[in-house]
């Protein structure tokens, strides 16, 4: 999709910093972290949200192994990290192409309202 964002940023039309890779994934830093560490892993193919990914098995797995990996390569693994997928208006979700947070680094707030 030529108007999606990380569309374009899988694509290299739009600058952004990338983590690493994989077959199917994609992940690079978020442009405002939240966190020390803030990473954005997406597929490459365009889903809007975690439901629609959650229809493409393999590549749901591949999105999440891929999030676990970078928590280990960024060192969060052993004190912990969050992995996030906001999902339509109340989550707050901004940009239409799945994506997680890794989240990591520092004490993280509670969830909720
Ligand atoms: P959402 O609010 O949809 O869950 O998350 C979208 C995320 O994309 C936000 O955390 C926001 O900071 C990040 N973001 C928005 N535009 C860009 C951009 O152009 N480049 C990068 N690397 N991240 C972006
Ligand atoms: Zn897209």
């Amino acid at each position: 999709m030529s108007d999606c964002l990380f569309c374009r940023i899988v694509a290299g039309e739009i600058p952004s910093t990338t983590v690493s890779v994989t077959d199917h994934t994609v992940a690079f830093l978020d442009i405002e972290p939240r966190a020390p560490v803030h990473v954005l892993v997406v597929p490459r193919e365009h889903l809007p949200n975690v439901a629609a990914l959650s229809a493409v098995p393999d590549l749901l797995a591949e999105v999440v192994a891929h999030a676990a990996a970078i928590a280990t390569a960024q060192g969060v693994a052993d004190e912990g990290w969050r992995l996030i997928f906001n999902t339509g208006a109340h989550a707050g979700q901004t940009v239409f192409h799945v994506h997680a947070h890794v989240l990591g680094g520092a004490q993280l707030g509670r969830l909720g309202v």
